[in-house]
């Protein structure tokens, strides 16, 4: 069961000490607070765990600080949808909103290798009028002897860079809890330049201690990509270890599964999954067709074959598209193979707007008549 309560409710008010009062006394019940700051207010909400079927809704509902009651089914108790429309979806981060309506391109690295390939990639990204990107220093990889990534060597000039070129929002991979220290404090030392969404690979999705460990902290918001090989279920309950450890500030990526049946691309596209994840859950949803596809192959109509399944992605309704870009693909230390090129950056861009456009004329067309 979900309590929402009044707008602004403040825990030292008499009406929030008489509810958890109350809320205390109730058997075999147990409850977590959550607290959502809104741009205009900040929302409480408070959920009872343990046998809530007994409980009575109007009882709970005639609590002092309590606005409105929803029953919620176990799956995805915090980021489901419930049917309740009305609960504040998405966050701001550095000034940018992030919901089921926004629509941003992370374009930048897999990986960090030199600081001269960061800095041709940040310039080429503000020259395009960006102002997010994806860049790996910490990288999980398949071979104990391969790059593992500069790690936190490389953090001072990554975020350095980006404050030069007005980058708002790094997406950096984390495969270790004292990866978000290392990030928090040479961030604090640079003076903040830029902010970090936390990344979560697709070999970590059910890494349950790390997952704890970033939803504990709500100071970076969350990027979490679907495990390659479990259900999506599995995933979005992934996605929910974060928000029931308190940051319900979560992005989720779909970057295609891992099967033969998939080749001669490197994963099996899954982006007709983009409008489900947002049927089931409020979370806004990413893609990553470098990981999907995992080549720089050119179709016979002369279309990038990752920018296919991009497309297939946003036309669909997804928030986000995490892409992968190399100045000198064949210096790159991970996944060259399958990184677009700078001049590849403004027919991207203009790509993507062509399918954000067609999606909302899309939106638009069905919602006329359905409505009709
Ligand atoms: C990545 O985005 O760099 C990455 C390693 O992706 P994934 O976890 O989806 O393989
Ligand atoms: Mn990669």
């Amino acid at each position: 069961m979900l309590l929402i309560l009044h707008p602004d409710t403040r825990t030292t008010s008499p009406e929030y000490q008489k509810t958890v009062e109350y809320l205390s006394t109730l058997k075999g019940i147990t409850y977590r607070v959550h607290e959502i700051q809104g741009v205009q207010q900040k929302l409480t909400e408070v959920y009872l765990l343990g046998e809530t079927q007994k409980l009575d809704k109007e009882t709970i509902e005639s609590l002092p600080a309590v606005e409105r009651v929803i029953r919620i089914s176990d799956e995805y108790r915090v980021l489901g949808r419930h049917h309740d429309e009305r609960r504040t979806t998405g966050f701001e981060y550095q000034g940018l909103r992030f919901d089921q309506n926004s629509f941003h391109l992370f374009a930048g690295l897999c990986a960090v290798d030199t600081p001269e390939h960061v800095e041709l990639m940040m310039k080429t990204l503000q020259a395009n009028g960006q102002v997010c990107t994806r860049m790996g220093a910490y990288k999980p990889r398949t071979s104990p002897y391969a790059f593992q990534g500069h790690g936190k060597t490389c953090l001072p000039y990554v975020f350095d860079l980006a404050g030069k070129y007005g980058i708002k929002v790094i997406a950096m991979e984390i495969t270790h809890e004292s990866h978000i220290d290392e990030i928090h404090e040479t961030l604090e030392k640079a003076g903040r330049p830029t902010g970090v969404m936390l990344q979560v690979g697709t070999r970590n999705t059910q890494n349950f201690e790390l997952l704890k460990a970033i939803g504990r902290q709500k100071t970076y918001p969350v990027l979490l990509k679907r495990g390659f090989g479990i259900s999506l279920n599995e995933s979005l309950n992934a996605a929910e270890y974060l928000a029931s450890e308190g940051n319900s500030h979560v992005v989720f990526c779909l970057r295609g599964m891992k099967t033969d049946a998939g080749l001669p691309h490197r994963n099996l596209v899954d982006f007709a999954h983009v409008p489900v994840v947002k049927r089931l859950t409020r979370m806004p949803v990413c893609v990553d067709p470098s990981h999907s596809v995992g080549n720089h192959e050119r179709a016979p109509d002369g279309v990038l074959e990752v920018l296919h399944a991009a497309a297939q992605g946003v036309i669909a309704g997804a928030n986000m598209v995490l892409i992968d870009f190399h100045p000198h693909p064949a210096k790159a230390l991970v996944d060259g193979p399958q990184a677009l090129t700078l001049p590849d950056l403004p027919t991207f861009i203009e790509d993507m707007m062509l399918c954000r456009n067609t999606y909302l004329a899309r939106q638009a067309l069905h919602n006329r008549n359905s409505h009709a």
